[in-house]
Formats: C-alpha cells, sequence, structure tokens
C-alpha cells in the first residue's frame, strides 16, 4: 500500500510499504478515505522529536471497515468509522476512568498514552496510508451515521482537533457566561473557540499573527487579536476591563514564536498567566515535550520553561495539562455534528490525494498564507 514515510527532518514521501494486517483478533482494518495533517505531525517533520525513520505518520483518520478480527463484536465490514488519535484498550486502570490518551497498556513500557504514527506513542502506524490497522477495534472505533458522505470533512475533526479544543476549555473550567482568551488560531485554538461558543461563552478571544487563522477566528465568531501589531496580553486586558479573562486556553505549544519569528518557549504560558483574571483556569492542549534536543537553549533541551509561577500564585489561578481523552467527548460532538450544530470542517483549507501529501508538508509547515488545514484523501 501507498503511505506518508518520515525520513529525517523535513523529509518525507509517499512509498510503497507493507499492508495495514490484522495482528491480534481485536483488530480491524480500516480503508482510509480522509486523513489530516496535524500541528503536531510539523513538531515530527521539523525533526523536533525522536520519532523513528520510516515511521508512516497521521493520526488523525477515518475511514470504512474493510476487515475484520475474529473478536471484534460491534464493528462490521463496510461501517464508517473515526479514530480517536489516542489507542486505548478499554480494561487498564486509565482507560477504565475514561482516561484513554493515558492507557497503560497501548503505550510504550514505562510511560502512558498511545497513538497512531506519534513520536513517544507507542509503535502504531499512522493513516496517512491506504489502509489502517486499528487495535482493540471494538473500543476505538466510532461508528458514523448515514450522512457520513456529505459530512465527511466534518465528522474527520472528531479524530483529534475537535475533542482536543473542547478539552482545552474542559481543563480551563469554561462556564456558560465566561469569557475566554485562547493563544493560538491553528486548528486546535480555533476548535476551541467553536467549542466556547457552543458551551455559551460570552466572549472568545483568540491570539495569533496569520492573517488567514485571524479571519477563520472571526468567522467562528470569536474577536481575534494581532500579537503583530502590539501586545498581546494589552489587548486581551483592554477587551477585559483589565481583569482578564474567566479563564484560558494554550493551543500553540513547544515551539511558540515572538512576534519577529524567535522561539520562546515560555511566551505563552506567560502571557495566558497575564491575561486570565485572577482565580481563573488555564487549560494546556498545546504540546510540551519532556525533552527537545535540537532547542535552542538549555532548559528548553530538557523540556523546561521559565514559567511566570510568582504571578501564578499570586492571582491563585490553576492549570490543566495534557492530550485530549478523545472518547470522552467524541460521540457527543459527532451529535453535534449530525444535528448541523457544530461544522468543525469550516477550517479545512485544502482537499489533497495522498501522492501530494510530501508537498502538503512543506506548505503547512511555512505557514504559506491560506494553508490553514490540509486533508488528504487516499481513496481518492
Ligand atoms: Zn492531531
Ligand atoms: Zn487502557
Amino acid at each position: 500500500m501507498k503511505a506518508l514515510v518520515y525520513h529525517g527532518a523535513k523529509d518525507v514521501s509517499v512509498d510503497s510499504v507493507p499492508d495495514a494486517k490484522i495482528e491480534k483478533p481485536t483488530d480491524v482494518v480500516v480503508k482510509i478515505t480522509t486523513t489530516n495533517i496535524c500541528g503536531s505531525d510539523l513538531h515530527m517533520y521539523e525533526g523536533r522529536t525522536n520519532v523513528k525513520k520510516g515511521t508512516v505518520l497521521g493520526h488523525e483518520n477515518l475511514g470504512r471497515v474493510e476487515e475484520v478480527g475474529n473478536a471484534v463484536d460491534t464493528v462490521k465490514v463496510g461501517d464508517y468509522v473515526c479514530l480517536p488519535f489516542n489507542i486505548g484498550c478499554g480494561f487498564c486502570a486509565n482507560c477504565e476512568r475514561g482516561l484513554t490518551g493515558f492507557c497503560l497498556t497501548c503505550a510504550e513500557p514505562g510511560s502512558a498514552g498511545a497513538a497512531y504514527g506519534f513520536a513517544g506513542m507507542g509503535p502504531y502506524s499512522g493513516g496517512q496510508a491506504e489502509y489502517l490497522r486499528v487495535p482493540y477495534a471494538d473500543f476505538n472505533c466510532l461508528r458514523l451515521p448515514s450522512d457520513v458522505k456529505e459530512k465527511e470533512n466534518d465528522y474527520v475533526m472528531l479524530s483529534d482537533i475537535f475533542p482536543t479544543g473542547w478539552h482545552a476549555t474542559r481543563l480551563a473550567g469554561l462556564k456558560p457566561g465566561d469569557s475566554v482568551v485562547i493563544y493560538g488560531a491553528g486548528p486546535v485554538g480555533l476548535m476551541a473557540g467553536l467549542s466556547a461558543n457552543i458551551q455559551g461563552a460570552s466572549k472568545v478571544i483568540i491570539v495569533d499573527r496569520h492573517p488567514d487563522r485571524l479571519k477563520l477566528a472571526e468567522k467562528i465568531g470569536a474577536v481575534a487579536i494581532d500579537d503583530s501589531t502590539g501586545d498581546a496580553v494589552e489587548k486581551a486586558l483592554a477587551l477585559t476591563e483589565g481583569l482578564g479573562a474567566d479563564c484560558g486556553c494554550e493551543a500553540v505549544g513547544y515551539q511558540c514564536q515572538d512576534r519577529h519569528g524567535h522561539e520562546v518557549s515560555n511566551l505563552t504560558m506567560n502571557n495566558l498567566v497575564k491575561s486570565v483574571k485572577a482565580t481563573g483556569g488555564i487549560g494546556v492542549v498545546g504540546v510540551f515535550l519532556p525533552k527537545d534536543p535540537e532547542a535552542s537553549n538549555a532548559m528548553a533541551k530538557k523540556g523546561q520553561i521559565a514559567f511566570d509561577f510568582g504571578g501564578f500564585w499570586i492571582k491563585g489561578q490553576h492549570i490543566a495539562t495534557g492530550q485530549a481523552n478523545v472518547k470522552a467527548y467524541n460521540r457527543k460532538l459527532r451529535d453535534l455534528i449530525a444535528a448541523g450544530k457544530a461544522k468543525p470542517s469550516i477550517i479545512v483549507s485544502h482537499e489533497l490525494p495522498l501522492d501530494q501529501a510530501a508537498a502538503a508538508y512543506k506548505n503547512f509547515d511555512d505557514r504559506k498564507n491560506g494553508w490553514t488545514k490540509v486533508i488528504l484523501k487516499p481513496a481518492a
């Protein structure tokens, strides 16, 4: 089969690789019809993770079930399913509590959390490919309704960015009527904004500097702050009577940059402390990694940031972090899409065949204007 393979920093190509197949009786094989390129794929693409050369990337996957293992009960050949990016077993101590982003049995020994085609998240191949092996299929497959063909570009967002954006608002403790400030108008930041609006936020403020993303922020009903034209914190405070927003979300991660394009890995975290009110919550879903060998300074190499802990403490804020437990949200978010109450595909800018994936990576990584979210159609 054809698949997008990582060969080294900024070096990916669509190659022929061995077909995905049933390895355990609890597996299914899915013929991928839509798979996305994610911002977190770019950390790997840029050589800023320990992902192994030869890995097939792709953790935002949707497709048609092609083959079913002997021990699979509920998933049938022909079902259209969306796969959470995190792979859970369903029976470990964390999965039992709904914390499927931190599965203990699917993860690498000594760690928690597994995912398709992802650094440090187990041996699983990704779905930027014609076919994908899905472990523990009864647990992991989210079956999609009969309108899947017309809403496929919406439903595929249930694999990661819509639940992850939603998770950011839950980690932040957003309540109806709250204001929220979101750093980052990439796909996840925009989904956090969409989620906040659905949950009844009184004001959604999104900070970024790319004109195409700022335009999308406004399109989803947020107030867009362009931090290339002035201090983001001052602008956020001006919009919240000088007190700061009720809560905030981080949707950028460890490679955040100042307005001159220099990486300053503590920038968004410290800006959140300043632009969220005293006692407010901060939800962090942007990726921060324990090691970043290619970082430019000694602290960042060790995954550390100079966090404004004094400012955070004196304001009595709280913080919650980590990847989304997609299964905690994906059924209900699917139902919002089916009911026409959420349209996450609004951010899609490019829909391309798999064989254009390498060029798509480059354009998305360059933050080329207009490349806000790329989806691939391997079966086209
Ligand atoms: Zn993703
Ligand atoms: Zn588990």
